[in-house]
C-alpha cells in the first residue's frame, strides 16, 4: 500500500467532528474502565482521549470518544448511548456526566515547563498562590501529579503556554514567601536523558564541614572557624583560606584520618538518592573542596563513579600542613564537572549538579540543572533551583522519579 493509501486515522477528529466528554465518578472497584468501554463498545466509537485517576478510593475516569451517527435503529444513537452509560452507572453505584461538543482537547499551548513543588507540608494556601502565580505568566496547568507523600509532599504541574524563565522568577518570589520549594524546568525529552548527578561533599552529601572535624583533633577549632568567616567576609579566596586552614592542621598524626571518617553522617536521603540513581543507570560523581582523604572512603563506600577533592599531604605519618596536586576550588569543580560528564560521554546539557556553597555556584551553573542544596542565600538566588527541606532524595522527584518508583527498586533490590 503506497502512502497516499494508507486511510486516515479516524480517531483523530477534525474540528468539526462530534465528539462526547463521558465522566464517570465514584468509589473505584476492579473492573470499571473494562466495563464503559465494553457499554460504549456496541457504538462502534473511536478513542480519541482517556484520563484516570484514583484518589482516596474513589474513581474520575474521563473519555472523549467520537459521537455515535445521528441516527440509530431506534431513534438517535447518542440518545440511546447516553441512557445506557447512565444505567450501567447506576447499576454500580456511579455518577456519569456525558457532554456533547466537537473536536479533541484545545491545544496546548507553546512553551511546555514542569513545575515541581516540595511542601513539608504542602498547604492549600501555599497551593493556591502557586496556581495563581502559574496563571499570572500566562500558563495554564494541564496536569497535576503527586510525586511523593515522604519525606515531603511532592506535586508536579504541567504548564503549557508560558515560557519557561519568567515562570521560575514569578514562581521563585513565591516559594520564599511561601516557604516551599519550587523547581521550574523546560519539559522535554533532555529531563528523561539526564545521565550524571555531580556533587558537593561537605554541607551536601554529608552533614559536616571536614575541616572542622580535622581542626577538633588538632584543637584550632576557633582559629579554622576565625578563616572560614575571614573567607566568607570576602577577605580571603577559597584556595587562601584553604591553605590557612590546612596549616593549622600541621603535625596532626595521621590516625585522625580514620576518627574523622567514623565521624563523619551523611545527609538524610544520601544513601536512598545514590542508590536510585545508580539503579536507573546515572552515574553519580562528588567534588570537594575538602579532601580525598574522606571522598575516596565515600566514593568506595557509596559505589561511586567519579570522586575529586584536595589532598592532605602526608610525611612520617603526620600531616605537613599542606595539600598536594591540583586545587579544588570553585573554578575546579566547573572544571570536574565538566570531565566527569566527557568521561562518562553525557553532555553538559543532560547533568545535574547539587551543592550549598558559593564554590558549586560556577558548577551549578554549568550543569543542565543545578540544585541548590539547604544553601546561603547567594547560593539559592543564583541557582536553577533549591532545596531547603534537609532531605537529599527530595532531588529525585525534581528528576520526576516518583516515590513508588523508589521503594519498588529497593524492593526489588531486596528479592534479588
Ligand atoms: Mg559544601
Amino acid at each position: 500500500m503506497s502512502a497516499s493509501q494508507i486511510p486516515p486515522a479516524t480517531a483523530v477528529p477534525g474540528d468539526d467532528t462530534p465528539t462526547l466528554l463521558i465522566k464517570i465518578f465514584g468509589k473505584d472497584r476492579p473492573g470499571i474502565t473494562a466495563g464503559l468501554f465494553d457499554t460504549l463498545a456496541a457504538y462502534s466509537l473511536d478513542v480519541v482521549d482517556i484520563e484516570q485517576v484514583v484518589t482516596r478510593g474513589r474513581i474520575t475516569l474521563c473519555a472523549l470518544v467520537t459521537a455515535p451517527p445521528p441516527t440509530g435503529r431506534h431513534g438517535s444513537a447518542e440518545g440511546e448511548l447516553r441512557a445506557t452509560v447512565h444505567s450501567w452507572a447506576e447499576s454500580l453505584h456511579l455518577q456519569a456526566e456525558i457532554i456533547s461538543g466537537r473536536g479533541d482537547n484545545r491545544p496546548r499551548g507553546t512553551g511546555r515547563s514542569i513545575v515541581t513543588v516540595l511542601g513539608h507540608p504542602l498547604t492549600a494556601e501555599s497551593t493556591a498562590a502557586i496556581a495563581a502565580a502559574i496563571t499570572g505568566t500566562g500558563g495554564n496547568i494541564d496536569r497535576i501529579f503527586r510525586l511523593a507523600k515522604y519525606p515531603v509532599t511532592a506535586v508536579e504541574f504541567a504548564v503549557s503556554g508560558a515560557e519557561t524563565s519568567p515562570l521560575r522568577t514569578a514562581l521563585a518570589t513565591q516559594a520564599a514567601l511561601l516557604g516551599v520549594d519550587i523547581a521550574v524546568v523546560a519539559a522535554g525529552l533532555h529531563r528523561r536523558a539526564q545521565r550524571l548527578v555531580v556533587m558537593d561533599v561537605d554541607s551536601t552529601l554529608i552533614q559536616d564541614e571536614v575541616i572542622e572535624l580535622f581542626a577538633a583533633h588538632a584543637g584550632c577549632e576557633d582559629q579554622v572557624a576565625e578563616v572560614t568567616a575571614a573567607a566568607m567576609r570576602g577577605e580571603l579566596d577559597f584556595e587562601q583560606s584553604l591553605h590557612a586552614r590546612v596549616e593549622l592542621l600541621a603535625g596532626l598524626d595521621e590516625s585522625v584520618v580514620d576518627k574523622v571518617r567514623s565521624e563523619v553522617r551523611l545527609t538524610p536521603g544520601a544513601r536512598t538518592l545514590i542508590r536510585t540513581l545508580k539503579r536507573l543507570g546515572y552515574q553519580v560523581g562528588v567534588v570537594s573542596g575538602g579532601f580525598t582523604q574522606v571522598t575516596d572512603d565515600l566514593q568506595e563506600r557509596l559505589g561511586l563513579d567519579f570522586a575529586s577533592a584536595n589532598t592532605l599531604e602526608v610525611v612520617d605519618g603526620k600531616l605537613t600542613g599542606r595539600v598536594t596536586g591540583e586545587i579544588v576550588d570553585r573554578a575546579g569543580k566547573a572544571r570536574l564537572l565538566r570531565r566527569f560528564a566527557a568521561e562518562a560521554g553525557v553532555p553538559l546539557a543532560q547533568t545535574v549538579a547539587i551543592g550549598d556553597g558559593a564554590n558549586d555556584l560556577d558548577m551549578l551553573n554549568a550543569a543542565g540543572l543545578g540544585v541548590a542544596f539547604n544553601a546561603k542565600p547567594v547560593v539559592r538566588e543564583a541557582a536553577h533551583t533549591a532545596v531547603n527541606v534537609p532531605f537529599l532524595d527530595t532531588v529525585l522527584y525534581l528528576l520526576g522519579i516518583t516515590r513508588e518508583e523508589v521503594e519498588a527498586a529497593d524492593t526489588q533490590a531486596d528479592e534479588g
